[in-house]
């Protein structure tokens, strides 16, 4: 049997990697984690961090030090579309979210997991595979690591996950984002808008106190329009959307992602266990990614102490994603047809209940089972 170097290895130190090596270490393990990145590195996100987040954070002592780097509270969603305007509809159970500019969110990870006595951080190396088994290895180019659990965390398009002979995808609607950040002086708005415009959804949020993100999500259709120079058709695209942004400066770095949708087979088997995005994705129109990492981090940490942690962590997995990836593949379905998002929204605005039950679902609180036959009604049909 090989060596155990470490109670678990984790690969990857993006949200999900961090909070999954810092829960195992919070329960006593020695965790050892690799990142082929050097930190601060940027991530192309739309940075909004729902209400389970911040939560999670706290039971990580991260929660002050996320504050300080400026993160602003979010509220809730306010959504525009076909000449209507949702009124703002809170987080439910009066949480609030953060709007968390990667750059800095992920560096705070970063330094904490640097200070963490139980955890041997190295960044900067890759780790070219993984082993399945008893004692399962982790192969980097700087040498092998055995542990007794591996965490992978490396990403939507997981390579680790596709060499494992586990990825499921891309699977269609095959949909991309573009994201932008925007500077100004802007008055403090606490509600990421959803703005619905010429075949692109735009998903703004505030990241800072100067400082808006907006990503714009489309197909792969619409993708071609980006030809000639992704930066400045993003400006005329985001510009004809948020009017206010005109005398905003587009900062450096405009960077485009996709496509999204990406499932695995299994999320954990012989000692491997995916985290965050590597064990699936949809599509970032409900802003849950984030979210749900941390708390399959935390489903991570907590199936190591079940007699079966592959099949707890499974279990676990299921109830964290099955309604959130059930409800953001319906929102697709509903934002890809102008005669839908007109129908929806004529319907959000006359049964404001609609919103806050979604919203609910989206966070976890509640399962579909909430949304009552003539909000359903409303939502498909407009009534
Ligand atoms: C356009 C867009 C908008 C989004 N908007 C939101 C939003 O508003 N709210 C939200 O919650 N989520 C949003 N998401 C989703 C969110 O970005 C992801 O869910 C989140 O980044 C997943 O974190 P992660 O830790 O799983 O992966 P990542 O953040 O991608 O981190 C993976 C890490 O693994 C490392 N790595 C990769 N391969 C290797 C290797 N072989 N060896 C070593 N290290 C490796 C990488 O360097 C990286 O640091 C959005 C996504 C997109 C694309």
């Amino acid at each position: 049997m090989a060596a155990v170097d470490a109670d678990v290895a984790v690969v990857g130190a993006g949200p999900a990697g961090a909070a999954a090596a810092l829960f195992a270490a919070q329960s006593g393990r020695r965790v050892v984690v690799f990142d082929r990145a050097t930190f601060p590195r940027d991530k192309a996100c739309g940075e909004g961090l729902m209400p389970p987040g911040p939560r999670i954070l706290d039971e990580l002592g991260l929660h002050d030090a996320i504050l300080g780097t400026g993160a602003p509270r979010i509220d809730g969603i306010v959504i525009a579309a076909a000449d209507q305007v949702t009124e703002p509809s809170p987080f439910p159970r009066g949480e609030t979210g953060l709007g968390v500019r990667r750059l800095r969110f992920d560096a705070v990870l970063s330094s904490r997991l640097e200070r963490d006595p139980l955890i041997d951080y190295h960044q900067g190396v890759t780790v070219e595979r993984v082993v399945p088994g008893r004692v399962p290895r982790v192969v980097t180019s700087a040498g092998e690591v055995g542990a007794r659990a591996v965490a992978v965390a490396d990403g939507l398009r997981s390579n680790l996950r596709r060499q494992l002979g586990w990825t499921r995808g891309p699977r269609p609607p095959h949909r991309y984002g573009i994201v932008g950040h925007w500077r100004g002086s802007f008055p403090i708005d606490p509600w990421i808008r959803l703005t619905i415009h010429s075949g692109f959804e735009s998903y703004r949020a505030p990241v800072g106190p100067d400082e808006h993100l907006v990503a714009l999500l489309c197909s792969h259709a619409r993708m071609a329009s980006f030809a000639n120079g992704v930066t400045q058709q993003y400006r005329v695209l985001v510009r004809a959307a948020h009017p206010d942004l005109e005398k905003a400066d587009l900062g450096p770095g405009v960077s485009a992602i996709g496509p999204f949708r990406h499932r695995a087979s299994t999320v954990a088997g012989e000692g491997i266990f995916l985290v965050g995005d590597a064990s699936g994705f949809v599509d970032p129109i409900t802003g849950e990614g984030l979210a749900s990492g941390l708390e399959q981090a935390k489903a991570f940490s907590q199936a190591l102490a079940h007699p079966h942690p592959e099949a707890h962590y499974r279990r676990l997995h299921r109830g964290i994603t099955g309604n959130r990836w059930r409800l953001t593949a319906l929102l697709v379905y509903l934002a890809s047809d102008p005669g839908r998002v007109a129908r929806a929204m004529r319907g959000l605005t006359r049964r404001p209940s609609v919103m806050p039950a979604l919203l609910g679902i989206n966070l976890g609180y509640w399962g579909f089972g909430r949304v009552t036959p003539r909000e359903w009604v409303a939502l498909l049909a407009g009534w």
